[in-house]
């Protein structure tokens, strides 16, 4: 008797562990995360978009051509 409360002890300690290592998510989420954009403001309407992505003016950045336009009347 004083043994299967031993063997019941350690099943629930083995149970609980597993479910320990199995619960925590795995690092990067399993996909890389892609790497950090550096991110500018429209000078004519001030939403934020990636560098890559906007137009670039001497200094100032535009979101589209219809705003880089109308700024530079
Ligand atoms: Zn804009």
């Amino acid at each position: 008797m004083k043994y299967l409360l031993v063997l019941v002890v350690v099943a629930v300690g083995y149970a609980w562990w597993r479910g320990q290592r199995t619960g925590a998510p795995p690092p990067q989420g399993g996909r890389p995360l892609p790497p950090p954009q550096d991110m500018v403001a429209c000078a004519h309407c001030g939403v934020h978009l990636p560098r890559s992505e906007a137009l670039t003016n001497g200094p100032r950045h535009y979101c589209c051509t219809e705003h880089q336009r109308q700024d530079a009347r």
